[in-house]
């Protein structure tokens, strides 16, 4: 019950938060010198479109796609130029890895640029063979994130994924063989596909415990409006949210046993706070989005790049930034953003709110009273009510972020 309130309510909330000013002209906001925000590079290529996706992608083509590499770098250094600097890369997709050479000289032109501590790379099973691994290794890749989904074979059909990526037994010892060749390998899992039994997820479950991978991400299935119907098309029914509970208890409950809780729904063996996760949202306050269809929150401005590849590519062409729409967020959101991200990663430090709480005191005291939350003396943390309310949180946020998306695209 609580869980439908809040996920209604969050539903509503994003959707409205989510609506760009596209008619006003978009300027980046001047940076103060600082370091410690995160490069975000969006490589929107596939090899094969899976029908129900709602990330930024289109269909592989190597002479667009070289073009496209160019320009990234060619961003990289207009956000150098206007004086921003970064600690971290995450490179998402798409598909990060489908040109190696050009993946490589990005890489290493980010690292000559800044200070780099930490660098992530999103990754399909087909792409973990000796040469590839080889190449990110030397790019000083810290976080290997492979797209998993499920080893299970019916579920890997209807996705799609079967005959793309291998069975899920192939999968699995790809999987096996890459764990240890990065300070961190991720395996991408999804929980509450319309048939999945509990058997099914339990199997998946005991696979990654049998393969000892270093972290695991376990998202909730997210439908965004436009997608829906293709998506449920393919996965054969209809979403339940009772049974996501009860799935989430599960995962929760058997990989607590040997993993930490990174994020509500992240589960990584290092139990270092610093351990990077697929939400670089949490990890960095702010981030700069590099690449069609990228998503920036830099100095309190939530910004969009074009999500034409070709006029992406013009524009930079040009020594112009590609920005599409931007929303300069107020205090209030700024604060309410902030708080559910921060408890995400399940504890938010009092000093991260800073002078903000009130802004927020609605939020804290109903989710206290729900029970989702334990004071401390110097931090708030979720219990184990509130790691499931967050997990319906970040499930309406991202599927806010992809009806933005699909809207743009
Ligand atoms: S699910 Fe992954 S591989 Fe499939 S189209 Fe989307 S980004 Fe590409």
């Amino acid at each position: 019950m609580i869980a439908s309130v809040v996920g209604a309510i969050a539903r509503k909330n994003f959707n409205a938060g989510l609506r760009f000013d596209s008619t006003q002209r978009s300027v980046l906001p001047i940076s103060d010198g600082k370091h410690e925000r995160l490069l975000y590079l969006h490589i929107p290529f596939c090899e094969q479109l899976c029908p129900y996706c709602s990330f930024h992608r289109v269909i592989f083509e190597e002479n667009l796609c070289r073009a496209y590499f160019s320009a990234l770098r060619k961003e990289i250094l207009l956000y150098k130029k206007a004086g921003w600097s970064f600690s971290g890369v995450y490179v998402g997709g798409g598909t990060p890895t489908v040109m190696l050479d050009e993946l490589k000289e990005t890489l290493k032109l980010a690292s000559n640029e800044f200070p780099l501590k930490s660098i992530s790379v999103e990754t399909n099973p087909n792409h973990l063979h000796e040469d590839s691994v080889k190449i990110l290794i030397d790019s000083s890749v810290s976080r290997l994130s492979v797209g998993v989904q499920s080893f299970d074979d019916d579920l890997l059909r209807k996705m799609g994924r079967y005959h793309k990526y291998g069975s899920g037994e192939e999968i699995a010892q790809r999987l096996k063989w890459v764990n240890g060749s990065f300070p961190t390998v991720n395996a991408d899992m999804i929980f509450n596909f319309p048939t999945q039994t509990n058997t099914v997820l339990q199997t998946d479950v005991e696979t990654l415990l049998a393969i000892g991978i270093s972290q695991i991400t376990y998202y909730p299935l997210m439908v965004s409006d436009y997608s829906r119907e293709a998506m449920l098309k393919a996965l054969g029914g209809k979403v339940s949210y009772a049974r996501e509970k009860q799935f989430y208890r599960f995962l929760s409950e058997r990989l607590s046993k040997r993993y930490h809780h990174s994020s509500a729904w992240c589960f990584s063996q290092n139990s270092n706070n610093n351990t990077a996760i697929d939400e670089y949202i949490v990890d960095f306050d702010e981030y700069a989005g590099i690449g069609s269809g990228a998503i920036g929150f830099l100095r309190g401005t939530c910004y969009a790049n074009t999500f034409s590849i070709k006029d992406y590519i013009s524009l930079i062409n040009e020594g112009l930034f590609p920005l599409a729409a931007t929303k300069i967020f107020s205090p209030a959101d700024k604060a309410r953003y902030n708080f559910m991200m921060k408890l995400f990663s399940t504890s938010l430090s009092f000093r991260d709110m800073e002078d903000s709480w009130g802004h927020v005191w609605q939020e804290l005291l109903a989710f206290r009273l729900a029970g989702a939350l334990k004071m401390g003396h110097e931090e708030i943390r979720l219990t184990a009510r509130g790691r499931y309310l967050w997990v319906v949180l970040m499930r309406e946020f991202f599927i806010a972020v992809n009806n933005f998306r699909d809207h743009c695209r």
